[in-house]
């Protein structure tokens, strides 16, 4: 049985791969910043009861990190996905929303968070024997296609790609497949309510590719369904 570890699990998409994992079967350690008040999260947990443990974790703290490393100590993680986010603003270089404080969350939280939690859970992947990290990242990474505009958002992206990629040459060696997702354009609180799929389609989409990921296509970057997203 296949044991899921997924950050940012308590709305939103990270949500949906929880109760799609929930559904196959699978353990799912569901993570949250605060599981006090993730009343969702709660009640998917006791639908799928006993598949779904929630742990706290708050990605960019290190106490946090290490406290769910330790509280995992011994157990394996076969997938490890990595879909907390921020994205603070649309706007271009004259936006006032883009100052030291945004550039240091968006890129703490999207960028560096999701390789100290790697690290920090790495033993637990490498026990799995057949390991997979998935990053969730946006096709708003891709320098190939620049429209302008979210310029801490655009980059923290294109950096959490750019660490899937090197990371999946890195990790071969222990059999760990490493791949970076676009999840589609999703009515979340990020996405927005006019946005193209359900936070089921993504997750649907999401399930099945990072299935078929392996070490022969380990530094993957693609959409939900499967589509190359240009780097
Ligand atoms: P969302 O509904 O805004 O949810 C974001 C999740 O990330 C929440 O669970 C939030 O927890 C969590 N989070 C934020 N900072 C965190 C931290 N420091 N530690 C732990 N958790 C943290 O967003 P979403 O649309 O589901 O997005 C999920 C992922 O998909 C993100 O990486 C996003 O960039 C990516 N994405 C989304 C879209 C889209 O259209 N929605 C498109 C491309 C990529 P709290 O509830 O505690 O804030």
């Amino acid at each position: 049985m296949a044991i899921v570890l997924i950050t940012g699990a308590n709305r939103g998409i990270g949500l949906a791969l929880v109760k799609k994992y929930a559904q196959t079967g699978a353990t799912v350690i569901a993570t949250a910043r605060r599981p006090d008040v993730a009343g969702d999260l709660s009640r998917v947990a006791e639908d799928y009861r006993p598949a779904v443990e929630i742990h706290q974790l708050d990605a960019t703290d290190s106490d946090s990190v290490l406290a769910l490393a330790r509280a995992l100590e011994g157990r394996d993680i076969d997938v490890l996905i990595n879909n907390a986010g921020v994205l603070n603003s649309y706007g271009d270089i004259s936006d006032p929303a883009h100052d030291w404080a945004a550039w240091q969350q968006v890129l703490m939280t999207n960028t560096a968070a999701p390789y100290i939690v790697t690290r920090a859970l790495l033993a637990h992947v490498r026990r799995s024997g057949a390991g997979k990290i998935a990053f969730i990242s946006s096709s708003m990474a891709s320098s190939a296609r620049a429209p302008g505009g979210a310029y801490p958002y655009r980059a923290s992206k294109a950096g959490v790609t750019n660490l899937a990629r090197n990371l999946a040459t890195d990790l071969k060696k222990f059999g760990i497949a490493v791949g970076a997702y676009h999840p589609g354009w999703v009515r979340t609180a990020m996405g927005g309510e006019g946005a193209a799929i359900s936070v089921d389609e993504s997750a649907e989409g999401l399930f099945e590719r990072i299935n078929h990921l392996s070490l022969e296509t380990t530094g993957v970057f693609e959409d939900y369904q499967g589509n190359a997203v240009q780097f």
